[in-house]
This record gives C-alpha cells, sequence and structure tokens, in this order.
C-alpha cells in the first residue's frame, strides 16, 4: 500500500455489495466484510455453525490440542505458551484451561486498550490474582492517542492502531522469550462471518496475516497522522515498536507457532463467561448491559469500545447486537425471531454515556466527531431524511 495515498474512507466499504440482504437463518449482513452468503441466502457463519455441531470429530480435535501441548510442554516449569490476554471471559477460560487441565505454564500478555474501564481492569487483576504470570504493554499515550485519531478521522476505527498493538505484542514477548506456542481464542473470521479460506486450519498461515490483519499497515498509519500533524512530541523509528510486529520470516525462524484453541474445543462464548466467573473470578457488567447491545460479559474492559461497534454500524449499517445475537441464534440460545426483535431494540444505539470520554481520548470536539461519523456514511446504506438520517434497509424492516 503507498503510505503517501490517504483514504477518504475505510477501503473496505469500497467493495460492499449494494444490495444488502439479510442471512436468513441468523441476523448476518452481507455488508459484513469478507462474509459470504449461498444461492439460499445463508451466511458462511452459519455454515461453519452446522459444520461445528455436525461435521467436527471434537474428541479427535482436542487429542490433537494435547499432543501439541505434550509437545511444547517445559520440563522445568518455565514459560511455555503464550496467551494474548485481555482479561475477558474467553482468555481467561484458555489461560486457565492451560495451566489446570493441559498442565502447560502460559505467560498471558496485554495490550493495554485505550481507557481502561473500572468493570475491565477490575476483571483483569482478578484473573492475575487467580494464579496466572501477566505481562501488560502499555505504549505511550500521546503516541496512542495520536495514531487513534488518525484512525478515526481517516478510517471510522479508532482501535485499528490498538488491533496492530494487540496482535503484535504476544509475537514479540514470544520472540524475546524463547516461547514457540501462542494461543490464541477463535478464528473470528470462521465464527462470526468473514473468509472461510483458513475455517479448517488450526492456526493463521504467516502467509495469510497481512491480508487479514494488516490490511492497513502500519506504515500507513503513522505516515497519515504525521501528515495531518497530530503528534505532540518528537518521533523517532523506535517510537512505533509498541506496535510492530517481528518479521515474519523470523518467527519461521524461531519455529513460532500460532494456533487458535476454538479450533480444538468447541467454542460457546456463553460457556465461556460461566466457566471465567466460577474459575478466575470474572464479574459481568456491574450496569447492566453494554452499550450498543443486550449482552452483559463482553468487551467490557474499554471504555472507547463502543465507539467501535458504533462506528461498524455507521460504516456497515449493523451494529454490536447483530454480531452478538446471530451468535446466539447459532449457538441455538434464542430464534431468529427474538434475535430480529434484539436488533430493532438496541442496534446502532448511540454511546452517549462514554461520549465525552472518547472525546477527550482522541482529543477532537462534538462537532469534528459528527462531520468526521457522517463522511462514513455510504449512499445505498443510508438515507438522509430532513435532518435525521435513516437505514435503507435492516433485518427488521426485510
Ligand atoms: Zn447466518
Amino acid at each position: 500500500m503507498c503510505p503517501s495515498e490517504v483514504f477518504e474512507i475505510d477501503p473496505q466499504q469500497l467493495v460492499l455489495p449494494k444490495n444488502i440482504r439479510f442471512c436468513t437463518k441468523c441476523v448476518m449482513s452481507n455488508q459484513r466484510p469478507r462474509i459470504t452468503f449461498d444461492d439460499e441466502g445463508v451466511c458462511s457463519a452459519c455454515h461453519y455453525a452446522e459444520t461445528k455441531s455436525k461435521t467436527i470429530d471434537w474428541d479427535t480435535r482436542k487429542r490433537q490440542f494435547q499432543e501439541l501441548c505434550d509437545r511444547h510442554r517445559s520440563k522445568d516449569g518455565s514459560w511455555d505458551v503464550i496467551v494474548p490476554c485481555s482479561g475477558g471471559k474467553d482468555s481467561s477460560r484458555i489461560a486457565h484451561q492451560l495451566k489446570h487441565d493441559y498442565r502447560m505454564h502460559p505467560l498471558c500478555v496485554t495490550f493495554s486498550p485505550p481507557v481502561y474501564s473500572e468493570i475491565g481492569w477490575k476483571n483483569l487483576r482478578a484473573f492475575i490474582d487467580s494464579g496466572f504470570d501477566h505481562i501488560l504493554i502499555s505504549p505511550s499515550g500521546t503516541i496512542n492517542k495520536a495514531l487513534s485519531k488518525a484512525s478515526f478521522i481517516h478510517l471510522g476505527d479508532h482501535n485499528e492502531i490498538f488491533d496492530h498493538g494487540q496482535m503484535s505484542a504476544p509475537f514479540r514477548v514470544a520472540a524475546e522469550n524463547n516461547i514457540k506456542l501462542v494461543i490464541y481464542g477463535e478464528n473470528g473470521e470462521a465464527e462470526y462471518g468473514g473468509t472461510s479460506d483458513n475455517n479448517d486450519k488450526p492456526g493463521m498461515p504467516w502467509n495469510d496475516f497481512d491480508r487479514t490483519y494488516y490490511s492497513i499497515s502500519l506504515d500507513y498509519l503513522i505516515n497519515i497522522t504525521k501528515e495531518m500533524g497530530y503528534f505532540t512530541e518528537p518521533i523517532t523509528s523506535k517510537s512505533f515498536d509498541a506496535y510492530s510486529m517481528p518479521p515474519l520470516e523470523e518467527l519461521e525462524r524461531l519455529g513460532i507457532e500460532m494456533h487458535w484453541f476454538a479450533y480444538y474445543h468447541f467454542w460457546v462464548p456463553q460457556d465461556n463467561f460461566y466457566y471465567a466467573a466460577k474459575h478466575t473470578g470474572f464479574e459481568a457488567n456491574p450496569n447492566g448491559r453494554t452499550t450498543g447491545t443486550y449482552s452483559k460479559y463482553a468487551q467490557l474492559d474499554d471504555y472507547t469500545d463502543a465507539f467501535l461497534y458504533f462506528m461498524m454500524f455507521i460504516k456497515y449499517g449493523f451494529g454490536r447486537t447483530t454480531s452478538d445475537a446471530a451468535h446466539e441464534v447459532r449457538d441455538g440460545h434464542i430464534t431468529r425471531e427474538e434475535a430480529v426483535e434484539l436488533v430493532r431494540r438496541y442496534d446502532g444505539e448511540f454511546p452517549e454515556k462514554e461520549l465525552d470520554i472518547f472525546l477527550n481520548y482522541i482529543g477532537i470536539s462534538v462537532d469534528e466527531f459528527w462531520e468526521a461519523v457522517d463522511k462514513f456514511r455510504l449512499p445505498h446504506i443510508w438515507a438522509k431524511m430532513d435532518t435525521n438520517w435513516k437505514l435503507k434497509n435492516a433485518v427488521y424492516l426485510d
């Protein structure tokens, strides 16, 4: 990608199908990047859910995971596996099972979210206190803010830079500590809808990393932040080490392997909540449901997260409720009709409570915020009626 080229909107928006459709089995929209629908209007995530429950032999997969652990387990108790860990329900469960069921010696790594929430911090501390070695990587606040601002203004996603840090940090720590195994949770592309290319693979092949996780390069983000004059202090080539992925050739040379826990174990987010509540002191949101959805236990750690999902709603016409409810339909916890009602009620809810925190974090005014937001509304998704924006299509209007 040429760094001097500046995108007006997220390049992923440019390739969306113009005819909006919703999965006939769950409620997912065909506007989700990389998702595919079959001739019956069923989405790729629903197909994967069916494969999970009908085709995959989970006993065999579990045995394979046991063998993977046997191959990597240290004899002297030194760290033998990295678990990228937010202190949330999913990573807490993975670390706990690795330690207690598979007798591994995990080192848990967190890349600090932009603005820790009170419950997020409490859950992380409770997780560490339940018996885990842990490293928290916190990049410079001023640099992180500047990069987040540029990511928000140019891509409608302030977390694009966080994603770089979160994905890179575990591999850097693995390379520095000579730990050969990194265990992630689920293949998000398979579970939530995206490309099906790696559904039958135990981890992301290195040559797919750039395409899937780094379609917007770190150099691009740094350059637009520089061009916009957002950096408030002198920067050097070392200022961005916290976000840099070690060269993939080096990871290959060191023999570092990345695997998805959910490739080997049947993955149900709700079960992870009950497991983490029981074993690592995880607590649901004490204030009730999270803004933009009906769920009380998913992604609680960061106050700015609500804007990630609000912007997903602006850019693609579906929000966090759609994502959560679609997964629960696939898990058999709710019906499609119930999901449609939840979407009608909560999807795209504006994060009023978190607005000041967000504006203060990226350093823009309310007017600048709305100017940036409206730039990402595509004409096939949104229509302006007088002064109000309305979705042209929604699963409850179908
Ligand atoms: Zn579906």
